[in-house]
């Protein structure tokens, strides 16, 4: 189906004529260069935002450094509260923000809403967040505390399919643990993270907090920069490598969250209707642009038929249109290499597989696409070896629950994957085979911000969120005495 209401917009300010600057130092700076936003909705520019030149990334950084003792030395309780007001701040903008999301990626205003919210939570959570200081040991010989040190001045680079909640659940925890941060929006949606920044400048101290604007030539250059000691990226997993290598010779720490191309499986105790919801919802939430979407549904021969007619009925049904539009669905791809990718998708679809919804993109103006859904297809078609960024999903059969979760396995990628059934205990032992970062149980895709996630294999380095996620934004210091 598709939606053909004409967005509008109800924000209290022109976009076309707003004039965002870079966050350097406290101050709003004008870029050396600027750079057209396209609404993927239309393909039309909606929006100007600068470009930094190298001289001001330099300066970004060596803002981070400056402000760097000041704010480790303030302490959890101080820090704490610039982000509560943070958070306050995205509450009191969360519908403005939303609206910026979905015109610059195009996901229906419902699931940018969501990403607001997201980054309140998450900013909230992270602001109550302590590593105290551990003892270890405290005998008649010895005392040993372990301490957690902030890592200095973190480099963040964000990508476009959730760019506000990428940006912040990156700087909130980095902030609350004494670090400062330079950041990089992905090129094609800086919106919302320029105008979140122009508007925590008046919360957040000077050089704590910096983010420049990027035409595609500034990530090297963050990710080698001396004056950068972490970097967090999230991104493709070959851009992830560049990242390794770049970072190498200065041993910069890292958290690398890249692709994945999780698996579904439906064991044969599934319950139909409820599965294939659920299943279509984290499929293709965000037109499938999800590191951790469902991109392969395994099914026992014995519910495949009724389940891929479940499925197809579903997909079918999804309202394509734009994300402004209250009745979308699901919104356009993001940007022209999205869609061209999208494309070549399709036809590998039609070529390997059986398509049994959608198949084709939309003859209008924007970056649209059927939501698509392929059966039948061998293991080695590209369509469920490689991950697909886009919303065309694969179902296929399976006679042999180790059969299936060896192909579950068969993948360069370790990041999420799913058992759906109704026998909870079965469906944990066969997720717990997976071998991935997070294995959800008749869900798919819920991140929260007290729960670790990262992934395996080439799906990335580390984890983000949770105790584990803050600690990689510190460095582990022990203090070790002898009594004497
Ligand atoms: P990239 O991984 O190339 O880009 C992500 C971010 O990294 C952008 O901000 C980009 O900025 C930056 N970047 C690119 N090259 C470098 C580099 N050498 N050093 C440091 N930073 C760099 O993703 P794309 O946007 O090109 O998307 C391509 C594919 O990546 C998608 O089709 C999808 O498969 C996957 N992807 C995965 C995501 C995930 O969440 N895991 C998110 C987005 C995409 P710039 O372009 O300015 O260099």
């Amino acid at each position: 189906m598709t939606s053909l209401l004409t967005p509008s917009t109800a924000l209290s300010f022109d976009l076309s004529l707003k004039k965002y600057g870079q966050l350097i130092d406290g101050q709003l700076v004008d870029g050396v260069d600027e750079m057209p936003v396209l609404d993927p909705g239309t393909a039309e520019r909606i929006a100007t935002t600068p470009v930094a030149s190298s001289e001001q990334l330099d300066m970004a950084v060596q803002a981070a450094r400056r402000a760097l003792p000041g704010w480790s030395a303030l302490g959890y309780d101080e820090r704490s509260k610039v982000l509560h007001a943070v958070a306050e701040v995205l509450a009191a903008h969360h519908e403005e923000l939303a609206q910026l999301t979905t015109l610059e990626q195009g996901k229906p205003i419902s699931e940018a809403r969501d990403d607001v919210a997201w980054s309140i939570d998450f900013t909230r959570y992270f602001a109550d967040y302590r590593l105290d200081t551990e003892i270890l040991r405290d005998d008649a010989s010895s005392y040993v505390e372990l301490r957690r040190k902030p890592v200095g001045v973190v480099g963040a680079i964000t990508p476009w399919n959730f760019p506000l909640f990428q940006a912040v659940y990156k700087l909130a925890p980095a902030l609350i643990v004494g670090n400062t941060m330079v950041l990089k929006p992905s090129p094609t949606t800086p919106l919302a993270t320029m105008h979140f920044a122009e508007l925590v400048r008046e919360v957040i101290p000077a050089g704590v907090f910096n983010v420049v604007g990027d035409s595609g030539e500034l990530g090297p250059l963050l990710t080698s920069h001396e004056g950068i000691d972490k970097v967090s990226f999230t991104g493709s997993t070959v851009t992830g490598r560049r990242v390794m290598a770049a970072a190498g010779p200065s041993l910069k720490r890292l958290t690398l969250e890249l692709g994945g191309n999780d698996a579904a499986i439906v064991l044969d105790d599934a319950e139909i209707d409820k599965t294939a919801d659920g299943l279509c919802n984290w499929a293709f939430a965000n037109a499938g642009q999800v590191c951790v979407s469902i991109k392969r549904i395994y099914a026992p021969s014995s519910l495949y038929e009724p389940l891929v007619e479940a499925l197809a009925q579903r997909v079918s049904a999804l309202t394509v249109g734009h994300g402004l539009d209250p009745l979308s669905q699901l919104g356009p791809v993001q940007n022209e290499a999205a869609f061209q990718k999208a494309r070549e998708a399709l036809a590998v679809a039609a070529r390997d597989g059986r398509v049994v919804a959608g198949g084709e993109v939309l003859d209008q103006p924007g970056y649209y696409v059927q939501p698509t859904l392929v059966r039948d297809l061998d293991e080695n078609s590209p369509l469920v070896r490689e991950e697909t960024f886009a919303p065309i999903r694969s179902v296929m059969p399976y006679d042999d629950l180790d059969e299936v979760i060896d192909r579950a396995n068969d993948t360069q990628y370790g990041l999420g994957g799913s058992v759906w059934g109704s026998d909870v205990e079965r469906a944990i032992e066969v997720g717990a085979r997976l071998n991935v970062g997070t294995s959800w149980i008749n869900h798919h895709f819920q991140l929260t911000p007290d729960v670790p996630f990262g992934g395996v294999k080439q799906s990335g380095l580390g984890a983000e969120f949770g105790r584990t996620g803050i600690e990689e934004f510190t460095n582990v210091h022990v203090v070790n005495l002898k009594r004497i």
